[in-house]
């Protein structure tokens, strides 16, 4: 078997031996996924020299591919997978969304046009809309999957420029004599967001970041202030981002409030909640989502806390004809007969070929159910508030910011300490990421250096985070 040169595919019986042998190697990896170091313990360039300069002119024994991957790949890889990854937001894969990868990528259909994978287009729709009852979003919402939050976001942003009515779409913004454009969020934004506003040549300077309160939600009078002065220096303004789940504390701005501003000043407002927007799905945690109906367009991740492998984000938008405004461009190649009755979602977007990420959706919201999601995700919440207990019973740490889901801020401050606070930290973070066993990040809140433990993996459990603590503490004796 699997001998010779390559001249054609694999066969079917290889396929089926090394497939197998596969699927044994992923759910043995999963199974012990613990014996690995969270965090590799290697240096820059490494796995690089453990790869051959040229490629191979001849195939390799596919043998051989599985015990390089083994020998050379895997021991450069972080672990996201592993129960004791808490660090940035964590995105873990479920067996059913990764069983779900392997099927997109055998059907490797693009999903364009309606036209080049029917089920690729209404599948996205029935996903789509089935996640946005889940989440209780208004009914109105209309779904799309990108690659990520980021070109989600990048998209509404695009939607909010077009909403404008300047017709920059044709002209661009150098032939219109326009304005300033502006757009606002909090300091506690994204990163994301001033990429989109840099891609859409709204440009840094186009960004205005507003104050927070202790709480690190924008202060809704100092936005509305911070609007009325613009408009007054002829600046205009046209779009706000509104954060469920900011990326440092988890932090949910004011969106009722927010959306009122918005709707007196006819802005567009975009709700980032790619990684905490998914907790909407437990039925007491519905409240973060107050005051959505204000918003134009939403943007959640799935490949964050839902447990479809990356990548798998949606953008909701309040009217997809502007999105289409925006961006549909179809040359002669790509008309078809059906174009009035149906979606093609390539007409909604930057990109013209689509992955079939509704199928590793499906697989996952059939699989566990809204039901088993939630309690999933209610689980990472209690599991979370019992290492922020730990935290606050401790007088030797300091819990920093609040916890609406389960991301705990917090830092060390041993009592009657008189070094640099911020060190101190930094260097117990090290430490504690040393160990392999767990993997932190970090923040800087008021200045202050700030370690983050956040629970969403679909493989921490409560013991992992007791284990956390004694990790911790084990470090700084
Ligand atoms: C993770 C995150 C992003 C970026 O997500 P990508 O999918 O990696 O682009 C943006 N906003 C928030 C609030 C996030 O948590």
């Amino acid at each position: 078997m699997d001998k010779g040169k390559k001249f054609k595919d694999m066969s079917a019986d290889d396929f089926k031996k090394y497939g197998h042998e596969l699927i044994d190697w992923a759910s043995e990896y999963l199974d012990n996924i613990e014996k690995y170091k969270v965090l590799p313990d290697i240096k820059p360039g490494e796995i690089k020299s453990g790869l051959p300069e040229h490629p191979n002119f001849t195939g390799e024994d596919f043998n051989k591919i599985i015990n390089d991957f083994e020998k050379i790949i895997i021991p450069g890889i972080t672990h996201w997978n592993h129960p004791g990854f808490m660090a940035y937001f964590n995105s873990t894969s479920s067996v059913p969304g990764i069983l779900g990868e392997l099927l997109i990528a055998t059907l490797n259909v693009n999903g364009m046009l309606w036209k080049t994978s029917p089920s690729a287009s209404e599948l996205e729709e029935v996903t789509t809309n089935w996640l946005r009852e889940m989440l209780g979003l208004p009914e109105y919402m209309w779904g799309i999957i990108y690659d990520t939050a980021s070109v989600s976001s990048l998209h509404a942003i695009a939607c909010a420029r077009e909403k404008l009515g300047f017709d920059i779409r044709e002209k661009g913004l150098a032939g219109n004599n326009l304005p300033k454009l502006r757009l606002y969020c909090s300091e506690h934004a994204h990163s994301s967001i001033e990429k989109g506003a840099i891609t859409l040549g709204i440009g840094r300077e186009g960004v205005k970041k507003i104050g927070c309160d202790s709480e690190f939600r924008i202060i809704p009078e100092l936005l509305r202030t911070v609007i009325r002065k613009d408009k007054e220096d002829g600046v205009m303004p046209f779009c706000v981002v509104a954060t469920i789940g900011t990326t440092s504390t988890t932090s949910i701005d004011p969106i009722r409030a927010i959306g009122e501003i918005c709707k007196e000043e006819n802005l567009w407002l975009h709700v980032d909640s790619a990684h905490a927007g998914t907790a909407a799905i437990v039925p007491e945690m519905k409240y973060i989502l107050d005051g959505i109906e204000y918003a134009d367009s939403i943007v959640v991740n799935p490949h964050k806390w839902m447990f479809v492998p990356v990548d798998c984000s949606i953008l909701y938008v309040k009217e997809s004809e502007i999105l289409k405004r925006a961006f549909s461009l179809n040359p002669e190649y790509l008309k078809t007969k059906v174009d009035a009755e149906v979606t093609n979602y390539n007409d909604y977007g930057v990109q013209l070929g689509r992955r079939f990420r509704s199928l590793k959706l499906w697989f996952v919201i059939k699989y566990f159910g809204a039901e088993g999601l939630a309690g999933i995700i209610r689980s990472n919440i209690e599991t979370a508030n019992k290492f922020k207990q730990l935290v606050q019973q401790d007088s030797d740490f300091e819990l920093m910011a609040p916890v609406p889901f389960s991301t705990i801020c917090f830092r060390y401050k041993p009592t009657g300490y008189l070094g640099d606070l911020n060190e101190l930290n930094s260097n117990l973070m090290e430490e504690i990421n040393k160990t392999g066993k767990i993997l932190l990040s970090h923040t800087k809140l008021n200045g202050n250096f700030v370690i983050r433990l956040v629970v969403s993996g679909i493989r921490t459990e409560e013991k992992h985070v007791l284990e956390a603590w004694k990790i911790i503490k084990s470090v700084i004796k």
